[in-house]
């Protein structure tokens, strides 16, 4: 139910109208997420929170023009697209461009989900970010090994 609220609520939001008062249109952390990563998170923080841990999204869908945007950034810091490529990707390869990843926090949270989140399907994937995680498996099944970085995936 909450999910599908929450996608009602996204699918009806005026997005291009920010003059507009009358409609909440407030910005949710799991907004433009892939529905089965919605639903996977959404059960793992409200487990986490059952236990006292907190965890929260940094990061989860991003637009082409964000992480464009992030891509030259990342180029320009690390100096080359194959050392940026070990951090961030460019936009036609990216899970969060695809609803499909979230980094997260606090570190706290994130060793929580790295030892639960295959319960719900969400795998931590490089051994290079704590923070990122995506659906990788089935509930309850292993998850894969992890990559030394994004330029494996
Ligand atoms: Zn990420």
């Amino acid at each position: 139910m909450l999910v599908a609220a929450a996608a009602a609520a996204v699918l009806f939001a005026p997005a291009q109208q920010p003059d507009v008062q009358l409609v909440s249109n407030v910005q949710s952390e799991t907004d433009g997420l892939n529905p089965v990563v919605k639903f996977a998170y959404t059960l793992a923080k409200q487990d986490a929170a059952k236990q006292h841990v907190p965890l929260a999204i940094t990061s989860g869908h991003r637009t082409w023009a964000q992480q464009q945007a992030l891509w030259q950034q990342g180029v320009a810091e690390y100096g080359s697209p194959q050392a940026a490529r070990r951090w961030v990707l460019p936009p036609a390869e990216s899970a969060h461009v695809k609803g499909r990843a979230i980094d997260v926090r606090p570190i706290e949270g994130a060793r929580w989900l790295e030892r639960n989140g295959n319960k719900y399907g969400l795998c931590r994937r490089y051994l290079n970010e704590w923070w990122h995680f995506e659906v990788a498996t089935l509930p309850y099944q292993p998850c894969p090994a992890m990559l030394p970085d994004a330029s494996y995936g």
